[in-house]
């Protein structure tokens, strides 16, 4: 099977969340199930710069009103169709932001480009001569490239499947109804059943409404997008298509993120020698100015956000302190909660340490020595960090909510008692509750034999791509065959 995949970031090349990691990552493990992806990309200056001696498959002389090219390369395993249009995409900020932190006034046109450039290959053929390489299916990531399943849907040619997947609702693309004349789609698709929504234009609703199967990263989260509190207003959409959505929880590179081989560790281990973690936290405690000591110690790695649920973590950590357990805190974003994590820092020194920053090598060295990791999200379509606790033997300590309810199994008696617990998880998400849940971890930590055997529970869950890529996999067959193709 042939497939193009379409995303607006892609590890290792430019990256603003785990969208970029399933990009890089799915289809490196769909070729071991017989699926050649080629993905499309915007020429950021980040992929400009190792497209050097790349093959020209394409012009397009007037793209949305400028001029684009199609660049092929092969890189770190991909397949990359690069979208090269220096007037849309070489730029000083950002994928989507400028060095100001705003929007690009003009992220309309750069990403309904990228699909537009998108359903042509897919329906003309990649070079547009007769017997051009040509997708089975084509997968869309996210709102910058909904608008791909949309103008095939509007095209003369034919539609092909197509397959959106969310991975995070809350960014939907909505600009106000005067770019739409721009987009150069009929009239009938600023519609209800197209890309109009309340007087504006949506490119993800135009993506739920034309693609053949709507996905999202965990099945906990298809759920949730169905009820008003995670739909962002797009509940009702998807009521409508339910039974065209599914949930495929994302998988970890496993070989970056190995405690056996990681470069980025003070000492390496394995579920047979997890008292070699003692040296990685040793090390944390150091690097975050804390206390020595065998105690708990718990970190935080993520954007300090509300999504994040890291207002609720700034109520709980007089409880936490008190109650015996250091914590680390590796994240920026929102000031007024930087500002709460560093106050508490001040009042208990030794105790919590934050460092502000985005530091993915540190990240590796956190996961490998700290005991536990919170993660008390108020909505996590997926979640990475909790898989790479899971990995390392750093248990996580998570809401009740989208991937992390879908990857964590609680430590409660029957958790414990049937040997299947990897983590603590609590809901439903109130300070009270996570102050209790933090507690719990606690006291579970104090005794050696259960944590020890919870920390090697996770490490045996299957968190690899070869899991998720079968699933994926599975879905593009089905939905091949449903169609008769
Ligand atoms: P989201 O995409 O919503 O931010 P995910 O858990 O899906 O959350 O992915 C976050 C990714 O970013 C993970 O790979 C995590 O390790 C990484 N990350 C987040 N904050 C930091 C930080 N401050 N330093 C290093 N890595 C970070």
């Amino acid at each position: 099977m042939q497939v193009l995949s379409v995303a607006s970031e892609v590890y290792p090349l430019v990256k603003t969340g785990g969208l970029a990691d399933v990009a890089g990552a799915l289809p490196i493990a769909l070729a071991k199930q017989d699926i050649a992806v080629k993905t499309l990309m915007p020429g950021y200056p980040a992929v400009m710069r190792i497209a050097e001696g790349a093959a020209l498959r394409r012009t397009f002389p007037d793209l949305l009103g400028v001029e684009a090219h199609i660049l092929e390369i092969e890189y770190k395993g991909l397949d990359l169709l690069i979208l090269d249009c220096p007037e849309l995409f070489d730029r000083q900020g950002g994928p989507y932001l400028d060095t100001d932190g705003k929007d690009y006034t003009d992220n309309w046109r750069r990403f309904a480009a990228l699909s537009k450039a998108g359903a042509i290959i897919a329906q003309q053929g990649l070079t547009g001569d007769p017997g051009s390489w040509q997708p089975d299916l084509v997968h869309v990531h996210d709102w910058q490239a909904a608008m791909l399943p949309a103008y095939m849907r509007y095209a003369a040619e034919a539609e092909l499947p197509s397959v959106i997947t969310i991975h995070n609702i809350a960014f939907q693309g909505v600009f106000d109804a005067e770019i739409f004349p721009e987009l150069e789609l009929p009239p009938h698709a600023f519609s209800i059943d197209g890309i109009e929504y309340y007087g504006k234009v949506s490119f993800l609703k135009a993506g739920l409404q034309a693609s053949w199967e709507i996905s999202t990263v965990s099945p906990s989260y298809a759920e949730e997008v169905l009820t008003p509190e995670f739909g962002m207003g797009l509940e009702g959409l998807l009521h409508s298509r339910s039974d065209d959505l599914t949930g495929i929880v994302n998988g970890i590179d496993t070989d970056v993120w190995n405690p056996q081989t990681d470069p980025l560790l003070a000492s390496t281990y394995s579920a047979a020698t997890l008292k070699a973690r003692s040296d990685n936290k040793r090390l944390v405690a150091e690097r975050f100015a804390l206390d020595a000591g065998d105690g708990p110690l718990f970190c935080v790695i993520s954007r300090l956000t509300e999504q994040k649920g890291m207002d609720l973590l700034a109520e709980t950590l007089d409880d936490l302190v008190t109650h015996g357990a250091r914590l680390a805190v590796l994240g920026s974003g929102n000031k007024t909660l930087e500002d709460a994590f560093h106050a508490a820092a001040i009042r208990h020194p030794g105790r919590i340490g934050v460092i502000a920053a985005y530091d993915e090598p540190l990240s590796h060295l956190m996961q490998a020595g700290c005991d536990a990791i919170v993660i008390p999200s108020r909505f996590e379509p997926c979640g990475l960090t909790q898989l790479y606790g899971l990995r390392y033997g750093c248990v996580p300590i998570v809401a009740r909510t989208g991937g992390l309810n879908d990857t964590v199994i609680d430590a409660s008696h029957a958790g414990l008692a049937a040997k299947a617990a990897t983590g603590i998880s609590f809901g439903p998400l109130t300070a009270d509750n996570l102050a209790r849940a933090l507690r719990r971890a606690i006291r579970l930590y104090e005794d050696d034999k259960v944590w020890t055997v919870i920390q090697k529970q996770g490490m045996k869950s299957d968190v690899s791509w070869n899991r998720s890529a079968a699933l994926y996999a599975a879905l593009f067959s089905e939905i091949l065959a449903r169609k008769g193709i």
